[in-house]
């Protein structure tokens, strides 16, 4: 059996840098056919993380929302039209039923990208969908598929047709896909994995990524954005209201979208369930958060003495760390105040 890594498992080598500030790192990382990102951060499409307000934000921060598939084409078209030019915004679509003509209105709305949603992405039904829009849209549109887990996975989707694939299965904070199927792979291991393809395709590193620090190792192992959930989901931008507990914090909801709860929002019932709904403190404005993000994300490029993504992934050098090593890493002061 292999030797899987975590992001918790390593650590990025600090290295010599001749970089004077931090203004003279580019983080942009392009994506091609239009989905170019100054911030390499792409909010995940489910219904309490992006909707308009959350494309809108992202953009303003130089990053990208996909609208989720949690509603009808109308509304999901409604999204795409309150979302101001000139952002950069995806639309999420399945590969059963109408998605056809949900990409379609998406499109004509004016969605910059189609993302193919998929929780295991390796699939058969996925080779079908991907061929069917690549045969209606031509080759214009930026076609993002997932998930997949190996470079094999990887592979076939961009051998289908995918310009980028989000990578992981299993990762997410509200997953519970290892637990209920005994599936998947550590999230990192997943990118190291993937990276190794040779086509000419684009890496999302989506899910299980809980800070900066994971972003910077995600982008170095190979990754050209990474897609967050959790980190943005208590913020303003997300749908749902605030709601306050009996101490008055203030909370909202975010919830994996094959969690038992969504399932019966948006059909009623629900089949197997790989996912859970949880709450995150209420954060305020997305911009906030990620601009926290991004000063994380340029610090962690210095220290690798790198000014491009190019750089970083050329220069990054990657060690294991053990538990010790791991609870030294975190903020570990001994109050003398008991
Ligand atoms: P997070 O950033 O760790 O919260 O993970 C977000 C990612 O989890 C999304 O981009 C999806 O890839 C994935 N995801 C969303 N809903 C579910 C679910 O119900 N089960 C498993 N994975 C999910």
């Amino acid at each position: 059996m292999n030797h899987m890594i975590a992001y918790d498992d390593v650590l990025l080598v600090p290295q010599y840098s001749d970089i004077r500030s931090r203004s003279e790192i580019d983080i942009a990382s392009n994506l091609g056919k239009g989905v170019d990102l100054c911030l390499p951060i792409l909010a995940s499409p489910m219904d309490t993380v992006s909707e308009s307000a959350m494309a809108n934000a992202m953009s303003i921060s130089g990053g990208a929302a996909i609208i989720h598939r949690y509603n009808t084409i109308a509304e999901q078209v409604k999204h795409v039209g309150k979302v101001e030019a000139p952002a950069v915004v995806g639309v999420a679509i399945g590969i059963t039923g109408d998605y056809m003509e949900r990409a379609a209105a998406c499109l004509e709305a004016g969605a910059t990208f189609l993302c193919v949603d998929v929780a295991h992405g390796h699939h058969i039904m996925m080779r079908e969908a991907l061929r069917q829009l690549r045969k209606s849209f031509g080759q214009r549109v930026h076609l993002m598929a997932g998930n997949v887990a190996t470079l094999e996975g990887i592979n076939d989707l961009a051998d289908w047709g995918a310009d980028s694939v989000r990578c992981n299965i299993g990762g997410g904070s509200i997953c519970s896909t290892r637990i209920q199927t005994g599936h998947g792979l550590p999230g990192l291991q997943t990118i190291i994995e993937c990276a190794k393809t040779d086509r000419d395709v684009k890496i999302i590193a989506d899910g299980g990524i809980k800070n900066s620090g994971d972003m910077v190792k995600a982008l170095a192992a190979g990754a050209d954005a990474v897609m967050v959930g959790s980190l943005l989901a208590g913020s303003t931008e997300t749908p749902g209201e605030v709601f306050y507990d009996r101490d008055g914090h203030r909370w909202k909801t975010y919830r994996g979208m094959a969690s038992k709860e969504a399932q019966i929002d948006w059909r009623g019932k629900y089949s197997s369930f790989e996912g859970v709904a949880s709450r995150v403190t209420h954060q305020g404005p997305v911009g906030k958060i990620l601009d926290d993000l991004e000063k994380g994300i340029r610090s962690g490029f210095s220290y690798s003495g790198a000014r491009t993504l190019t750089e970083l992934q050329a220069k990054a050098v990657f060690v294991e760390q053990t538990t010790s090593g791991l609870s030294e890493s975190g903020a570990h002061i001994r109050s003398r105040e008991r």
